[in-house]
């Protein structure tokens, strides 16, 4: 076996999502010339987070950590082949908003975001916007009262091009080199472990392959807990999002829109040059409690993909949710006909961090998850932080954040969830919600 951190190794990524596809990016540029990434599906997944039209790129975040990761990011949208070319960033600003009624405990987490861009950021493009007056003047688009509300404008900060940006990347892995594997060979049903020390020595496929590798990284998403016991340091979770068809004269009136954003309120992106307009909310996640024969030992949040149930839609209650940030700020557009919606499936750490660490049963199995609702905008850079893991240069400080920490779970009271068993109107194909 060549050492795991040579150049020689052979690397079996799995799962093509935002994780996996920055880490094949980032160990082909480093010369590993053996890197495998699997996948249910051909790259870009259909099941990944990011097969998405638009995610936010900004940079104010609680953790100092995140703010200063996003900023590279940022950068390396703008910079770094082969995003640069591509041109898959907007630089559309992002309006950052705290409505009168956010609990103080929001209202403080939004006081320490904008603490941390002044401390480890760019702080050049940031307008302070006091009152709803400061906002409608810096975004006259807004036709709602917003009594009471106030803000910041980050005019450095805007949205990429979501699934083409895996598009992108993916072609470039391959050009690099990497191999993708998809359909059931693509598919990992379980760890191969040695008989007698425990050791991992691959993967075995839906289909029966062994995919045998001196190195497997576990990128999974949603899908990491029904794969591999996280001793409750993860969740799986739904986010809600919604498209609206804007007519061509409302798409070219809302092209100047920044990216919208609101605390209990979600968020909404200016349209795409198809003219759709999409609305979502990102501070209430459902999950799918489910039984799961292969795991006994523990239970689990399992996504409910939308590339195998594409008859689903999402809950009555949800679309409510995704309304609200057009209700608000444009409710022209508040209650108009969706054209889509979906579930959209991430996992979230107990506490918010990136698990990039190598895992206590094998030297050979690093888990690389726990994208928490805030990772696309870092698809260019995650992956070299997961290679220094696998190379054993993490900073200190990062090593920490983001280690193997079942030990910390229970100092985070876990938060209310709502269940989708729970939830009406999102099922479709003839069987009950609680039939799942
Ligand atoms: C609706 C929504 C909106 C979001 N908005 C933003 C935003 O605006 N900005 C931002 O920065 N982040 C945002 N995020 C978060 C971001 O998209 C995620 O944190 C990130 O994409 C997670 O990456 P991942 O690699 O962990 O998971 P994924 O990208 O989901 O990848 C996991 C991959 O594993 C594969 N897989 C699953 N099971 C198996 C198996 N058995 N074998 C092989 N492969 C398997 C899946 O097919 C998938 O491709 C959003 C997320 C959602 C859901």
């Amino acid at each position: 076996m060549a050492s795991p951190a040579s150049n020689d190794a052979s690397v079996l990524i799995v799962g093509a999502g935002t994780f996996g596809l920055s880490t094949s990016f980032h160990l082909a540029k480093r010369g590993y010339k053996n890197v495998t990434c699997l996948d249910p599906w051909n790259v870009p997944s259909r099941s990944s987070a990011g097969w998405d039209i638009s995610k936010i790129a900004r940079t104010e975040y609680a953790n100092p950590i995140y703010t200063r990761i996003a900023h590279e990011s940022l950068d390396a949208w703008r910079d770094l082949e082969p995003f640069a070319s591509a041109k898959l960033f907007h630089q559309t600003g992002w309006l950052y908003m705290k409505p009168h009624d956010v609990p103080p405990a929001v209202a403080s987490r939004f006081e320490t975001a904008l603490q941390q861009t002044k401390l480890v950021g760019d702080i050049s493009q940031v307008e302070y916007l006091p009152d709803e007056n400061a906002i409608k003047i810096k975004c006259p688009l807004i036709s709602g009262d917003l009594n009471g509300w106030s803000g910041i404008f980050n005019g450095n900060a805007g949205w990429v091009e979501a699934k083409r940006s895996m598009e992108v990347l993916v072609e470039e892995c391959s050009r690099l080199g990497v191999r993708f594997i998809s359909g059931p060979a693509g598919t990992m049903k379980s760890l191969l472990r040695g008989e007698h020390d425990n050791e991992v020595l691959g993967v075995v496929a839906q289909d029966g392959t062994e995919h045998l590798a001196d190195l497997v990284i576990l990128a999974t998403g949603a899908w990491s807990e029904s794969l591999l016991n996280f001793e409750g340091q993860l969740f799986s979770g739904a986010y809600n999002l919604c498209h609206i068809q804007l007519t061509p004269e409302e798409a070219e009136k809302y092209a100047s829109l920044p990216v919208l954003n609101a605390p209990t309120r979600g968020y909404c992106f200016p349209p795409t040059k198809d003219g759709i307009f999409k609305i979502a909310s990102l501070g209430y996640t459902n999950t799918n409690y489910v039984d799961l024969p292969a795991h006994p030992q523990f239970r689990v949040s399992v996504p409910r993909d939308r590339a195998f149930n594409p008859t689903d839609t999402l809950s009555e209650e949800s679309i409510a949710e995704c309304r609200k940030i057009a209700q608000a700020c444009l409710p022209e557009l508040g209650d108009r006909d969706l054209c889509y919606s979906a579930m959209c499936w991430d996992t979230e750490s107990f506490d918010f961090n990136w698990i990039i660490s190598p895992h206590p049963s094998s030297t050979r199995l690093f888990i690389a998850t726990a994208g928490s609702g805030h990772t696309f905008k870092n698809l260019p850079v995650v992956g070299k932080y997961v290679a220094d893991c696998v190379e054993g240069n993490l900073p200190s400080d990062l090593r920490e954040a983001w280690r193997w920490r079942p030990d910390r779970v229970r100092d985070f009271p876990p938060l209310e969830r709502v269940d989708i068993k729970s939830m009406h109107g999102w099922r479709h194909d003839g069987k009950s919600e609680t039939d799942v």
